[in-house]
């Protein structure tokens, strides 16, 4: 399987050490061995992993408003670590619409009061080593998103933590920047008219969908478990939603019923990849999560590895494609899942998936 495995060492230094989730402290699940056996399997199955290389911050400004690389900075220079034992950014109050009733959008300056600005939940937490992360994983995904402007057809970027649910100005859902929505600017700055982004993760990319939703040259599609039934990202993800103004049709989402399996799971792949591919995009994005097997812990979707393939050889069809990791929970049957995405999208794009 000769995919390129985009790698950076630093994905290892953010350790959000749990979660508070409806109140209590979790140990969590998004933790830097995920990114280890994911490594080690795809190495073992023949992929050759190249070195993320540094980029500027050009691609990343394009889609997101600066201030989370300053907010760990801030969080220690104002003393919350050492001298009141707040060892993690959480934020405690957020502004809401509901809380400001129309007045002005402030910026706070005691950072405990600024978090809430742009982290929109408790369970993504920020840490010492959380930045050098953040920006290993976007390093991985500009540097596989170069890897296929300049001729691979596949590569597939490594990202820890995960993006997809972070918009241009709120982070949150275990993810800080979005690895996808950069990958896809820096196709359309290589020169891509149109990207097609599929998202097959277990949960809806609410932060992708909205970078793009008042955009053409970037269409969005993703099938997922329906928010409606009780599940993260709960504000959004509904069929209804379609794009607005410029962007108006250029959104697609498939919510599923908990408990589908590959049969129902594959159709709205499916259905994504035919409305994509009438796009004639000139490259594709895929938003890999890995969480809608039914092995793990964080979704109710109940996909197999032989569904993993399948959903990779419908992506890999596409045309010049970078996969970037999303979710993907289960340390046990997470290497196998990856592979099978992965020789999948090689089969499908006509590569030795061997
Ligand atoms: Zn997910």
């Amino acid at each position: 399987m000769r995919v390129p495995v985009v790698w950076s060492e630093d994905c290892l230094r953010h350790e959000p050490g749990g979660e508070v989730w409806l109140g209590v402290w979790d140990e969590g699940t998004e933790v830097p061995a995920r990114a280890v056996v994911l490594r080690d399997a795809l190495a073992v199955a023949g992929a050759p992993v190249v070195a993320a290389r540094p980029h500027g911050d050009e691609i990343v400004r394009a889609v997101h408003d600066p201030d989370l690389a300053r907010i760990w900075q801030a969080w220690e220079q104002a003393g919350l670590p050492a001298e009141y034992g707040r060892d993690r950014v959480v934020p405690y109050v957020f502004p809401t619409p509901g809380m400001l009733a129309g007045l002005p959008l402030r910026s706070p300056p005691a950072v405990h009061g600024r978090a809430g600005l742009f982290c929109y939940d408790t369970m993504t937490l920020v840490g010492p080593g959380s930045w050098a992360a953040i920006r290993g994983a976007a390093d991985a995904a500009l540097t596989a998103a170069d890897l296929v402007s300049s001729g691979e057809r596949l590569a597939y970027a490594l990202c820890r933590p995960p993006g997809h649910h972070v918009t241009r100005s709120a982070y949150g859902g275990s993810c800080y920047l979005n690895n996808a929505a950069i990958a896809a600017q820096a196709l359309r700055a290589a020169g891509a008219r149109r990207v097609a982004v599929v998202d097959i993760d277990a949960h809806h990319g609410n932060g992708t969908q909205m970078i793009f939703y008042e955009r053409r040259d970037v269409w969005y599609g993703s099938v997922h478990v329906d928010p409606g039934a009780g599940w993260f990202p709960h504000y959004a993800g509904y069929a209804a939603e379609r794009g607005r103004g410029d962007g108006e049709g250029c959104n697609r989402n498939v919510p599923l019923a908990p408990g589908t399996g590959d049969d129902g799971w594959l159709a709205g792949v499916t259905a994504l990849c035919d409305e994509a591919r009438a796009l004639a995009p000139d490259a594709v994005v895929v938003s890999l999560g890995l969480d809608a097997a039914a092995t793990d812990p964080e979704s109710p979707l109940c996909v197999t590895e032989a569904g993993y393939r399948a959903a990779g050889r419908l992506v890999g069809a596409l045309g010049p494609a970078v996969l970037i990791q999303e979710g993907g929970y289960d340390l046990p049957s997470l290497g196998g899942l990856a592979v099978a995405a992965l020789s999948g999208a090689a089969e499908g794009a006509g590569l030795d998936a061997s």
